[in-house]
């Protein structure tokens, strides 16, 4: 059990899927990186690729491949060394001009990309015009302890074939194949995305997503466009278990006692298959965890400019 004093925690103001995520499955996760914004010191290479794919793609989306090239360019100028064999410049040109000519110029998208509606919440990073930021109150009863649910948007679509708009969602990945788009049968991002704005858009029939998937390889150029629908009765059960998720974590607040769920720190416990290791398990392995807390930095920074409780709601 993690226990913290009361002045030991940052409330948060808002919930993220992310953070959605993190809170059902480990308590201690949430803790660690939402209320107390611990964070790895490990490189940071596939992130800083998968951002300067975001901030290329909407060139491409356009037929500019020339400002693509430009826009990855200047997100990725800070990388000091081009090691990585599957993240480079070379191979985000060859995986960039692949989706190109595959979706834009063969003309297979079954999208056409539209100006996100505006936003007042202010970006302090923005990767592209196409981003749609939100807060939504997902609590139709006003309940007290729901927090406004944000997310990010990386596009929206208007389908070719009915008036009907999709959210566009960009990933790089290592692995292009049925394990990949099986992640997006059912997928919590997509879900929530399509809830948050089928009620702050209702005149746009969202009918779910479409994920843009870009393989990293140091030999493939590979991409996929998977279609994610989204149904009124998986709205309904991620309002459900979002507002229950927000009391528990009040209730959490309040006691200043986390939970530590050793069935979430790896994939094995849960899938039965190697995976992932949760990043804290350094924090959790240790009698006391305070005493590992140098190898981690603090990050509490928010993504917007400002935030005030007016902002939910506040797109238009
Ligand atoms: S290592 Fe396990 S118990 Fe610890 S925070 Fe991660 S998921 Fe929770």
């Amino acid at each position: 059990m993690i226990k913290l004093a009361q002045d030991e925690q940052t409330r948060p103001k808002y919930c993220s899927q992310g953070g959605y995520c993190r809170f059902r499955r480990c308590q201690a996760r949430y803790c660690f990186h939402s209320i107390l914004g611990l964070r790895s010191t490990e490189p940071r290479t596939a992130l800083d690729y998968g951002r300067a794919i975001h901030c290329a793609l909407p060139h491409l989306q356009r037929g500019n491949v020339v400002k693509g090239a430009a826009a990855f360019a200047e997100s990725w100028k800070d990388r000091t060394s081009e090691e990585d064999e599957k993240r480079n410049f070379t191979r985000a040109m060859s995986t960039l001009d692949q989706w190109y000519e595959s979706h834009v110029l063969k003309g297979t998208r079954p999208y056409t990309i539209v100006e996100p509606p505006k936003s007042e919440l202010k970006l302090i990073d923005r990767r592209s015009a196409d981003e749609f930021p939100f807060l939504v109150d997902l609590s139709p009863g006003d309940q007290p302890d729901a927090l406004p649910f944000y997310g990010l948007i990386d596009g929206l679509g208007k389908s070719k074939n009915d008036p009907s708009y999709w959210v566009l969602e960009y990933k790089t990945t290592s692995e292009l194949g049925t394990r990949f788009v099986n992640a997006f049968q059912l997928n919590l991002q997509i879900i929530s995305y399509a809830t948050a704005l089928t009620i702050l858009l209702p005149n746009y029939n969202i009918q779910g997503g479409y994920v843009e998937a870009l393989r990293s390889s140091k030999t493939n150029a590979d991409s996929l466009c998977i279609p994610v629908f989204v149904y009124r009765w998986e709205m309904e059960a991620f309002v459900e278990s979002y507002l229950d998720t927000c009391t528990q974590i009040t209730q959490c607040l309040d006691s200043g006692r986390w939970q530590q769920d050793f069935s979430a720190c790896t994939t094995f416990s849960q899938h039965g298959s190697p995976g992932y290791l949760c990043n804290f398990h350094d924090l959790c392995k240790a009698e006391d965890w305070r005493t590992m807390l140098a190898a981690y930095v603090i990050d509490q920074s928010s993504p917007f400019e400002e935030l005030t409780e007016g902002d939910a709601q506040n797109a238009d």
